[in-house]
């Protein structure tokens, strides 16, 4: 029988919740235990995908072609599993699901309410997790304790912890110490309320995971364990980690809250193998140099929009021990006549995937610098559109060329929808998701990075590159190093007498993982390497 451990929190959003319930996951299989993972989000929208990331971070893709919060990110690369349809859930989603059911007459004329309808709907959704081969649930709770949203989810989780009892539900709150300058004090006061507001509805925290700027002295550490109710021990400090988010997890394990974990549960396990982890965690900490490489992209304030492709980077230079600058440079400011000095100075150019026309021609141009000048250049979804857009007009002549999502009425639309995808967006459907499977050309730089014929990768695209213009692009010197299995599609082409020219109309950022850096990531931050000199 399945265990669930919940993650809730408190205080101020932004804790970095989801990154503490990967670290539980990661404890967990360390220590043998076959885990799942779940994300609950309170928010309205039945699904992140059309959130903006501007405002909300990444959309995230799973294999099975669900969009969902960047939080699945997270937990793929600690745990290294694959997530699913079944790992995010939203209080739109639940709404939804039980609205239809009360349309098709599924309550025979009942009463719905929040309680049981909404409630039974989310444990429903909490227990199809708990599969006969999985030891333990672990499930965050989006948005913080005392959100009129999340009501629904703390009772949900408070009547599972007595349905399963209490030995097999174990809940972990996370607050946050704010640390008064002038007093010179850390606070405890909004933890003790936070947890006091989650005693309101029957939740009784086993542990507590204190976020603080500081480390937590012994006095501040009795008080929060005394008046929230939680074991000494069990009070855990989480500094704001330093070095990399991957220390996380062995902050966790450092102070015992794997051991916590086992005990509550009586488990008996052996101790966490750590091991793989520490040695990565320390390439990141002491790297042997520094990368630099220029991401072109839009930009705002939120760094979260471009999360994915900032950590497989971030791997890629692991691999090799460096340590990846990330320079980012707004498309928007830039044309062929007018290239901004960080573009020069970066060892690789990244152009990331996108929408919409705005940026697109400085992303162009920036491709043309990267082709012309023999820098390391790696496209990823648009970032292929616009490598094959740059190809067609400066290598093959093909005045006006572009997107038809740019541009309606190019006179070559180099990239375009496919004949079934114009169906399908006519009748409000939308985009190619989730894995697909791709075959590479024996001898590509491709196929060399993957060591294999056969990929899956994920996609988030309407729009392909037009078969009518491969044999002008082939002739041109654009090898289509991967296609569909049908042929059909072209899934990544690059430039054979440059020094590394790859682009992939898949998210190959959406797969690499720290244990395990994506081989493209690894090859391309690898080229930069050899373009600085070493
Ligand atoms: N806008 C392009 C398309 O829909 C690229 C999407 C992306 O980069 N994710 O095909």
């Amino acid at each position: 029988m399945a265990k669930f451990i919940f993650v809730t929190g408190g205080v101020v959003s932004s804790l970095g919740k989801g990154i503490t319930a990967a670290s539980i996951g990661r404890l967990l299989i360390s220590r043998g235990l076959r885990i799942r993972m779940l994300k609950m989000d309170p928010y309205l929208n039945v699904d992140p995908g059309t959130m903006s990331p501007y405002q909300h971070g990444e959309v995230y893709v799973t294999d099975d072609g669900v969009e969902t919060d960047l939080d699945l990110g997270h937990y793929e690369r600690f745990t290294g599993q694959p997530t699913t349809r079944q790992s995010s859930v939203t209080s739109g989603r639940i709404y939804w699901d039980v609205l239809q059911k009360e349309r098709r007459g599924d309550y025979l004329g009942h009463t719905i309410q929040m309680i049981p309808h909404i409630t039974d709907e989310i444990k429903a959704r909490i227990r199809a997790l708990a599969e006969p081969d999985v030891d333990v649930v672990v499930a965050e709770i989006g948005g913080t304790v005392g959100d009129i949203e999340g009501l629904t989810f703390l009772e949900a989780i408070r009547q599972i912890g007595l349905e399963e009892g209490r030995d097999n539900v174990m809940y972990v709150h996370m607050t946050y110490l704010p640390y008064i300058r002038a007093a010179g004090e850390q606070k405890t006061k909004p933890s003790q309320q936070s947890v006091a507001k989650l005693r309101e509805i029957g939740i009784v925290p086993d542990a507590l995971v204190c976020r603080s700027e500081r480390p937590l002295p012994e006095d501040v550490r009795r008080k929060l364990s005394l008046f929230c109710n939680v074991p000494f021990h069990a009070v855990i400090e989480e500094l704001d980690v330093r070095n990399t988010i991957y220390e996380v997890p062995l902050v966790l394990a450092e102070q015992g809250l794997d051991e916590i974990i086992m005990v509550h549960f009586r488990l008996a396990r052996p101790p966490a193998r750590l091991a793989p982890w520490k040695a990565m965690v320390d390439s990141i900490v002491h790297p042997e140099g520094t990368v630099k490489i220029g991401v072109v992209g839009k930009y705002s304030e939120l760094q979260d929009a471009y999360k994915s492709l900032h950590e497989a980077l971030r791997h890629g230079g692991a691999a090799h021990r460096r340590s990846v600058q990330i320079v980012q440079i707004s498309a928007e400011d830039m044309d062929s006549g007018n290239i901004p000095e960080e573009l020069e100075q970066v060892a690789g150019i990244l152009v990331p995937g996108g929408f919409g026309l705005r940026g697109t021609e400085g992303k162009i141009a920036a491709i043309r610098y990267a082709r012309e000048r023999g820098v390391p250049f790696f496209g990823i979804c648009l970032g292929l559109q616009c490598a094959i857009v740059e190809f067609a007009r400066d290598v093959c002549g093909l005045a006006g060329a572009h997107s038809t999502e740019m541009e309606a009425a190019t006179p070559h639309p180099v990239v375009c929808l496919m004949a079934e995808q114009e169906k399908v967006i006519d009748l409000g459907g939308s985009m190619r998701l989730g894995a697909w499977p791709c075959v590479l050309k024996p001898g590509t730089v491709a196929f060399n990075a993957y060591g294999t014929e056969r990929i899956s990768e994920r996609h988030r695209h309407r729009y392909e590159v037009n078969n009518g213009y491969r044999t002008r692009l082939e002739a041109k010197g654009l090898v289509l190093s991967g296609l569909s299995p049908d042929g059909h599609l072209v899934e990544m082409v690059e430039i054979t007498s440059h020094p590394w020219f790859v682009a992939v109309q898949f998210h190959p950022e959406l797969k690499s993982q720290p244990l395990a850096p994506h081989p493209l990531f690894r090859e391309f931050i690898g080229a930069a390497i050899r373009h600085q000199g070493g």
